[in-house]
Parts: C-alpha cells; sequence; structure tokens
C-alpha cells in the first residue's frame, strides 16, 4: 500500500472522515512527520540527540536538572517511593502517540518535589516559584512539573519561603497533560503549514483553523456571558476571567483542550469551547493517525533510550 492508503486506512477507526484527514495532512509537513515517527528506533534516538536543545546555565536550572544525554524524564531526588510509583501512573496517562512526537523533537519532562523553585532555583525570588502547578518553557522545549505546591511569606530580602507543601494528587494528571499540550502546540506547530502553504508562525494556536474557531466561540462567550468564576483562568478578562484576549488565551485554551481530547477533560472546558475544540480534537486525531498508520512501535524509557516493543 501506498502512504496514503495506509494512512486512510488508519484514520477510517478514528472520529475523521478520510477527507477531512487528507485535507487536514496537506496542512502539515506529513511525509516529514511519517517519516519521522516511522523511524527505527535506534534512528529515533538520534533524532532526539539532534533536537534536544542544551540547557546548560548555571542559575536556571538547577545543575541536577541540567541536560543529562538523552534523557527524556528528569525525576526529583527528593522523590520518595510513592511518588515515583506516582510519576509512572502520570506518565502512562500520556498518550502514546504524543509521547512519540515530544520524544523525537527533543521534549523534555521535568518533576520535582518541591515546587517549581526546586528545579528553576531563579524562581525563589517568586511567588509563583511554589504556588504554579506546571510551566512549559518553548525556548528549551522542556515541561516542568511540581508535585507538591506551597503557601508562601515574602522575605526581607525580596525572595519568597514556603510555608508548608502539599500535594495535590487529584489535578496532578490533567496538568501533566495540559502542560503537554503547549508543548505540542510548539512541536506540532514545527510541522504545519499555514492553509496558504507558507509556513505557520511556529504553532498549532497559530493556524487559522484554529484561530477562526476560538474567535467565534468567544464570540458566543461575550454574548451569554456564562459564569466562569471556576474556569477564570481560560477567559477573557472583559467577562470577568484572567487572560487578555490574544496568543496567551488562544494557547491556554488550546492547553487545556489538549489535556481533554487526551482523556484529561476534568474541566470540561469544551461546553464553552466546542469550536476550538473541534479543531483541537482533530490535531489529536491527526497525530494519531500518522502514528497508528506507520510509526514504529518504540517504547520511550525516562533515560532517553527508544527500545523496540517486540510484538507477540
Ligand atoms: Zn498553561
Amino acid at each position: 500500500m501506498t502512504l496514503t492508503k495506509i494512512f486512510c486506512a488508519a484514520v477510517a477507526g478514528l472520529g475523521l472522515s478520510a477527507v477531512q484527514a487528507a485535507d487536514l495532512a496537506a496542512t502539515f509537513d506529513h511525509a516529514g512527520l511519517s517519516k519521522r515517527l516511522g523511524a527505527s528506533c535506534a534512528v529515533q534516538e538520534m533524532q532526539r540527540r539532534a533536537a534536544i536543545i542544551p540547557v546548560t546555565s548555571g542559575l536556571d536550572p538547577a545543575p541536577e536538572y541540567r541536560t543529562k544525554g538523552l534523557t527524556y524524564v528528569m525525576q526529583s531526588a527528593h522523590f520518595d517511593a510513592k511518588m515515583h510509583a506516582r510519576a509512572d501512573k502520570i506518565y502512562a496517562t500520556i498518550p502514546h502517540h504524543t509521547r512519540a512526537l515530544t520524544y523525537n523533537d527533543g521534549g523534555v519532562f521535568v518533576w520535582s518535589r518541591y515546587g517549581l523553585a526546586e528545579s528553576l532555583p531563579s524562581r525563589k525570588n517568586a511567588a509563583n516559584g511554589y504556588t504554579t502547578p506546571g510551566l512549559y518553557l518553548e525556548y528549551e522545549r522542556r515541561l516542568y512539573f511540581p508535585f507538591m505546591l506551597a503557601d508562601v511569606r515574602k522575605n526581607k530580602n525580596g525572595t519568597y519561603r514556603s510555608i508548608g507543601f502539599y500535594e495535590e494528587p487529584a489535578r496532578g494528571v490533567r496538568i501533566a497533560n495540559h502542560e503537554t499540550g503547549h508543548m505540542v502546540d510548539d512541536i506540532l506547530g514545527n510541522y504545519s503549514f499555514e492553509q496558504s502553504g507558507t509556513r505557520a508562525e511556529g504553532r498549532l494556536t497559530d493556524r487559522r483553523d484554529y484561530r477562526t474557531a476560538i474567535a467565534d466561540d468567544l464570540r458566543h462567550i461575550r454574548g451569554t456571558k456564562p459564569d466562569v468564576v471556576a474556569l477564570d483562568y481560560y477567559m477573557p478578562i472583559r467577562i470577568g476571567g484572567k487572560q487578555d484576549e490574544g496568543q496567551r488565551l488562544r494557547r491556554e485554551v488550546f492547553a487545556e483542550l489538549w489535556a481533554e481530547a487526551s482523556g484529561q477533560g476534568g474541566s470540561n472546558l469544551s461546553r464553552h469551547y466546542p469550536r476550538a475544540y473541534g479543531v483541537v480534537k482533530s490535531y489529536f486525531d491527526y497525530l494519531k493517525s500518522v502514528y497508528e498508520a506507520g510509526g514504529s512501535a518504540c517504547d520511550y524509557r525516562k533515560d532517553g533510550r527508544a527500545v523496540p516493543v517486540l510484538k507477540r
């Protein structure tokens, strides 16, 4: 079978019709993406090595969190056995096709115990070093996910100190998948072409189909003024939310809808952004179809090795 035929056979099992999927494939570097995910596991390790953005700064992140070879998932030296087990469970909730993409394109997952301040010491100077539940840094293609957060007090010298860390296990899986959404926005965006055939700005959230869909949803939200207290982080300021209506809002909504497409829809944000969700889900299904049509079956280990999965 040709690659296109294999691809159409694979999408037949998904929500997309073959026509929709083919349309979407035309707006991505479909051949490049297929080749990358279809390479042997050994070649995928080489692809990863070339894609990793070395993080070597002495200030940010902490020395133990600097780039280490192929390492894919870094875990805190302060984790206890329970936390290691929980990390494994959370890692397993990230869909395999998402892992395949982020692995190959040099994504790194950094899981700390004591807030972001543990892995990013410069954040000790800000309250958010202790209170932010997750962070994706595009310039180093790293996702930071702290297992514990803290209430803070400001020190006289302007730094902050925690006054008691606490765990929020119920939100962890959703937040890890939300941050992964930011990583996908960045990485899959690099394979995206605008409908005109020219390179997009580099993020999925800059694509015309997503921008049109979220603009329609926002028009409806402004008209109906839903109660947004619980979801204010994903809502525009003018109706009582927390985000300016620009790139920031587009990206936060995308990340949360990606988590929902990944099966972690705890916030049910799609009820306010049904059109944007439809587009995000189409990207999710597209990536899945590319992987299922020709992706190599590799086990992406935390140490960064890609080990062939033996078929029975
Ligand atoms: Zn976010």
